[in-house]
């Protein structure tokens, strides 16, 4: 019998800890272009949270087939609440990246694999801000903001 490669042997299984999804997380819907082990672990990793990535992923993925070149950010009218928070993409991006690192491995290289071909577009699409101090270098705690929160944005 061939040998199979460790990652693909992982990769079937798509678990956590080598438990595989119970039947209900293999029927929810489809999150994105996630593979079907890869949306089984998101599903199951939390509830609601497949279908917060499908809705992130949406939300990133109608940014960047905008209109326009370069695509300017929108600044939410209403940065505090989080519901209208996403209203801004590069918070989407933040809320993406806290959602990966929860996940189950097997969901989140799927995921991982998503955002770097949505990122690529993203940076190629977007300018850089050519006042980064301007647009805050750091959040509400002070923190560092991500790279795709220094760019340019509507208005800037
Ligand atoms: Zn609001």
């Amino acid at each position: 019998m061939p040998r199979r490669r460790p990652g693909a042997l992982r990769a079937e299984r798509g678990t956590y800890d080598g438990r595989r999804p119970p039947a209900w997380a293999w029927e929810l819907p489809p999150v994105d272009r996630l593979s079907p082990d890869a949306t089984a672990a998101a599903h199951w990793a939390r509830p609601g949270r497949g279908a917060e990535i499908a809705d992130l992923l949406n939300r990133y993925r109608t940014f960047l087939s905008g209109p326009g070149s370069p695509l300017l950010l929108v600044p939410s009218e209403c940065p505090a609440c989080p519901g209208c928070a996403r209203d801004d993409v590069a918070v989407v991006r933040d809320d993406l990246g806290d959602l990966y690192r929860e996940l189950p491995p097997v969901a989140r290289t799927a995921l991982g694999r998503v955002l770097r071909g949505l990122d690529a577009q993203f940076r190629r699409r977007t300018l850089p801000h050519p006042v980064p101090s301007a647009g805050g270098w750091v959040d509400w705690s002070g923190r560092p903001r991500a790279w795709w929160h220094r760019r340019l944005y509507e208005g800037d």
